[in-house]
């Protein structure tokens, strides 16, 4: 089973993910900021995360720059959520070591194309 760790603070978008993705057959762990993610990241390396950009603490940027540099990081695949449809915001998430993104709000639909270009459906 696939482990995926979602990372928001919004506790709705949260269990909206949450639900999909264990429709899709993955094991779900939650975060609700940065720091929170790469507490969860040192206890194991999710296989993919899902990432919120605006986040209280440390934001999904901060994370993701973190965690590329840390002890395991590379392995994660990381989709970037966001509400920023700027192609700056996007080229600047993939720069930082993201995979895909993907507009929120998403689907079912849609989340599960990404997991599949990312490679972890
Ligand atoms: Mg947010």
């Amino acid at each position: 089973m696939k482990n995926c760790l979602v990372v928001d603070d919004s506790k709705v978008i949260r269990k909206v993910a949450r639900h999909i993705l264990e429709t899709l057959q993955f094991e779900v762990r939650e975060a609700g900021d940065g720091r929170e993610a790469l507490d969860r990241c040192a206890e194991r390396q999710p296989d993919v995360i899902l990432l919120d950009w605006n986040m209280p603490v440390m934001s999904g940027m901060d994370f993701l720059r973190a965690l590329r540099q840390s002890e395991g990081g590379m392995h994660p695949k990381v989709v970037f959520c966001t509400t920023e449809n700027g192609m700056a915001y996007i080229r600047a998430a993939i720069e930082a070591g993201a995979d895909e993104y993907v507009m929120k709000p998403f689907d079912r639909e849609t989340l599960e194309s990404k997991l599949q270009i990312v490679g972890v459906s």
